[in-house]
């Protein structure tokens, strides 16, 4: 075989496994559209089977892996996500997104740490290590402060619209 015959190969392969990528990415969509996984810990998640009430379990440890059929003869030696997989994929790095997006969010929640006040405001940003931290000023006590993200914000990710999660995530590769 020529070293361009060699090549061609390579490329076909490579487009081709890009396809049965992008086949399982629209099909972990339509997974998000119509059911909601479940998270058990941090490393398991459930998701409903599309025709059925069975749900996949799929594993994140040091690898993805998914106990359906198609990750086990198909996806796993090709060095592909199936559709479960991906849809947790999604599920997460939306529930990051959203959580990231609170933060920045104007939020009538959000008061003041040392009065309680909720007449605050916005003012300058401090740089972290972690990105951008909004910065807030207290009008009553004139207080300076940042929120802590992970005391003020409950995100109950089962109860984002699925709607949404499909727009957003769709941005996000
Ligand atoms: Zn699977
Ligand atoms: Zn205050």
């Amino acid at each position: 075989m020529s070293r361009k015959e060699q090549f061609n190969l390579k490329n076909e392969k490579i487009s081709e496994l890009k396809k049965l990528s992008d086949i399982r990415t629209e099909k972990a969509y339509s997974i998000l559209k119509n059911g909601k996984p479940e998270i058990i810990n941090e490393q398991e998640f459930l998701v409903p089977a599309s025709n059925s009430n069975y749900k996949f379990k799929v594993t994140h440890r040091d690898a993805w892996t998914c106990e359906c059929l198609d990750f086990q003869k198909t996806c796993k030696d090709k060095g592909l996500y199936c559709k479960h997989i991906k849809a947790i994929q999604f599920f997460l790095k939306l529930r990051n997104k959203t959580e990231i997006d609170n933060i920045l969010d104007e939020n009538p929640e959000k008061e003041c740490i040392y009065c309680k006040s909720k007449n605050i405001i916005k003012r300058g940003i401090r740089k972290s290590k972690k990105g951008d931290l909004q910065r807030y000023y207290c009008k009553d006590c004139k207080k300076r402060f940042i929120l802590n993200p992970i005391k003020y914000i409950k995100i109950d990710a089962q109860n984002i619209c699925l709607e949404l999660w499909i727009y957003i995530s769709k941005g996000y590769h």
